[in-house]
This record gives structure tokens, sequence and C-alpha cells, in this order.
């Protein structure tokens, strides 16, 4: 047996904030760590950039061959506490230690409650409210869908173009793009309808204007007294790191409410002070009638949740909602540490200035490169679009190649958007400025070293 992480250093906030190249990138230990990999592992579950981690904290990642890398992804925005958070071991190292599971449905335990309570508080709207939990983002999706269902007596459900809502059956069906997350792996969910989104950068339309052409395709290719629900990104994640324009979110769901129609929002990605906001719907003053959590509530362990009004949440027979795992007290303790961290740790606000700081940078660089079509996105979730300067046209080989240099030079750089020409910038909210600078910087000389 190899015993790599043997010297792995402790992770955390005190890990040294630097950018450290020892090796190339990847390097040996991590080549061999993949080779292993390949054997062990399907092909269909790939590594973007294949190093191993040794340790995280602050705004690095340290893998096993001593590099120290940059990271703007957070695990896809799931450590905004930062790696290894001091508060989110100490929670989890109790709660382990007094019990690890009982499953909530079978004895109960106040972590699960006490969560609940918690999202029931923190979510838009002053309303009573309801909260289940689960496992991974999918399954909370799957779940709001049920309860909507249940609660109108309705099937059908709205989605919109470049939407990202999982990869479970009935997610697949709720995804918009093809490759890599549904091809082949169909037949898919029913009574799954697809409207058109707001895409600022592409339609050049108001909000309000976009909100009426979705809303015509709903009433004439569904009909409102079919539809349980209309499920939305605020801010579309895997697609784009779309923004709506202003008036698209709050006409939908002024539309819902008119139709009984239960919205729900999508903000698995950009909740939990992500956008510089504790949840992006406040930016437009949008209340849903529930809003699905995973991703950045735990500190990086696994754990979803729906949060909504009541009358809708307890629509549902005893028994209908669960799962052996659900709400596990592990991941109640963690998300408990990290939620104080969200209400009263200055996250927020730090997303904000991140915000700034990322804003600031690649405005500067789209003024010298007209590559970089677009600058868009809210707090810590920023992204660039990558276009030929010429036509408009979507350059993912451009966005591939400029996020292969940035891995090589030590920055864990993502990409998304439906047609793969989106680099998007969502780090921990404990990064540094010197180190989101030094990030950009390479994205900059990764832009230089491109061929036009
Ligand atoms: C990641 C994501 C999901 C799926 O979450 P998993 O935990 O991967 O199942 C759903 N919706 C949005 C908006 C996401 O970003």
């Amino acid at each position: 047996m190899t015993t790599t992480l043997a010297l792995a250093p402790v992770g955390g906030p005190t890990l040294p904030q630097e950018r450290r190249i020892l090796t190339e990138i990847p390097g040996p230990k991590s080549r061999e760590l993949f080779s292993r990999k390949q054997h062990a592992v399907p092909g269909g579950v790939n590594i973007a950039l294949p190093v191993f981690a040794a340790a995280a904290g602050g705004g690095v990642v340290v893998d096993v061959d001593g590099n120290s890398l940059i990271d703007l992804g957070s695990g896809i925005a799931v450590t905004s506490v930062g790696n290894a958070a001091p508060e989110v071991v100490e929670a989890v190292t109790a709660q382990v230690a007094q019990f690890t599971h009982t499953c909530f449905t079978i004895t109960g335990y106040e972590g699960y409650v006490a969560v609940a309570e918690k999202l029931n508080r923190l979510t838009p709207g002053d309303h009573e409210k309801r909260t289940a939990l689960f496992n991974s983002g999918a399954e909370a999706v799957e779940n709001a869908v049920k309860i909507a269902r249940s609660h109108t007596r309705r099937q059908a459900v709205v989605v919109f173009d470049h939407a990202y809502h999982g990869r479970t059956n009935l997610t697949m069906a709720m995804t918009a793009k093809s490759m890599p997350y549904k091809s082949g792996f169909g037949p898919f969910a029913s009574e799954i309808h697809r409207a058109s989104l707001s895409y600022p950068y592409r339609d050049g339309r108001s909000g309000p204007e976009a909100a009426a052409i979705a809303i015509s395709e709903i009433e004439k290719q569904v009909g409102a007294e079919n539809l349980a629900a209309i499920v939305i990104e605020p801010i579309q994640g895997e697609g784009g790191f779309i923004v709506p324009a202003p008036g698209f979110l709050p006409a939908l769901a002024e539309w819902a409410r008119e139709n009984g129609v239960v919205f729900i929002a999508d903000e698995i990605q950009t909740g939990f002070s992500r956008t510089g906001a504790l949840f992006a719907c406040e930016h437009e003053g949008v209340v849903p009638d529930l809003i699905t959590t995973a991703k950045g509530i735990a500190g990086g362990l696994p754990l979803s949740a729906v949060t909504g009004r009541a009358e809708i949440m307890d629509a549902a027979h005893a028994g209908g909602l669960g799962g052996t795992y659900g709400g596990n007290p592990v991941a109640c303790a963690a998300a408990l540490a990290s939620l104080e961290l969200f209400e009263h740790g200055g996250l927020t606000e730090r997303a904000r200035e991140i915000g700034v700081v990322l804003r600031g940078a690649l405005n500067a660089l789209r003024v010298e490169d007209q590559r970089i079509g677009d600058v868009r996105g809210r707090g810590a979730m920023m992204a660039i679009e990558l276009v030929d300067p010429g036509t408009g046209e979507p350059d993912a080989a451009l966005t591939k190649s400029v996020a292969e240099y940035a891995g090589a030079a030590g920055v864990i750089l993502l990409t998304c958007g439906t047609y793969g020409n989106v680099i998007r910038f969502l780090p921990p909210l404990t990064i540094s400025d010197d180190l989101l600078r030094e990030g950009v910087r390479v994205v900059r000389e990764a832009l230089a070293a491109a061929p036009r």
C-alpha cells in the first residue's frame, strides 16, 4: 500500500496562504494516484485537474507533492466557510464522538431540528416555514418537486434553458445540457417542460420582456392549470453564471403566485452568502415558496435541504419524505457551525468585497482583451464569457486552454456554460485579496499564451 498521505500537513486557515510550485503539476505522486484511480474508478467519474489533495484551507489546496494551489473553485461552491474551518472541525469532532447516526425518521435528535429552525429563520420571507433535510442537491430538488406535486395535485414542472439541477433521473430531465450530463442516459422523467431564460449578454432583452416570453411559452405549451412548479436558479450555475435581467425573477414569481404554481428557487449554488446576500433571491426581493439548498451549507459535509411555506411543506403524508441518511447528525453539526459563520462571521460582507476585487480585475482584463465578451455575476460568484471578438461566437477551445494553463500554473479554475466558454470564479470566502489578484494575473498570462 502507498502511504502517500502520512506526511500530510494539517489543513485549515493556518496553512501558508501562497501559491507554491515544487514539481510540475500534476506532480509524480498525483500522477501515481491518478494511474491507480484509472484502474479502480470508472472513467465516467472524471477529474478535471488530476492533482490529489493532502490538505486545504483559507484559499489554497495543498497537493500530495507539496504544491500549494490557489483555490478559485471551493470544490464547486462548497467550502464557502473555508476548507477544514476550525469551527466546523470542532463541531464535527464533538458530534462524531457522541453518535454518528440513528436515522432521523427512526430516532430523532436535536441537531436536525436546530438546522431546520435556523433555515426557516434565515431564508427569505417571514411566513411560517418547515425544512426537510437530505444528502445531495439533486435529492433536495427531487423532493421539492414531490412536495409541490403533492400540494397542488398537478404534475407539470417548468425549468429553463441552461438549467442545471443534478444527475439523478428526474434532475437529468430538468438539466438542460446533454453532454456530459444526459447523453445516453435516457429515457428521462416525463412532465418536465423547458422555458426561455433571460440571458442579457446574448438576448439583449429587459427582464419583463424576457419574462413575458417565458410566461407565454408556459401558458401555451403547458397551461397553468397543469403546472405544479416553476424551478429556477436565481443565477444559473453550471449553465454559465447567467444573471437574468432585473425584473425577470420577480415577474415569474408574481405569475406563479397568481396561478397557484409553486415557485421554487434552486439556491444550491447561489446560497449561503456566495452572491453577497445570504440568498441570491434577496437581490431582487423575491420570496420563493420553496428553496433548495446544499453545497455551501455544511462546510463540505454532505447535506441538503428543502425549506418553504408550512402549508406546502406539510402537504406530503407522514412517511412520504425521508431517507436513511438525510440530515445525518455529523452533517447537521457541521451545518450549525457553518450557518453561524454565514450569519455572524462577516462572510456575506466578505463575498461582496471579493466581488468588488474580482469585477475590477476582470473588467480591467476585458479592456485589454476583446475575447472576454462579458464579465458578470454577483459577489464571490463571478464569470467571464470567452468569445470570438469578431462574431461573438462562443470560444470553448480558448476556455479550455486557459483552464489548463491555470491548472499547470497552480490555480484551480473551473469552466462552465452551455457552450463551454465560461470561466467561473467561486473562491472560498476565506481567500485573501492577494491570492485572488494573483489568480486573475495567472488568467491574464493564460490568455496571453493562448493563440489568437
Ligand atoms: C450542484 C447543483 C445541484 C446538484 O447538487 P448535487 O449535490 O451535486 O446533487 C443542483 N442544482 C444546482 C443549482 C447546483 O449547482
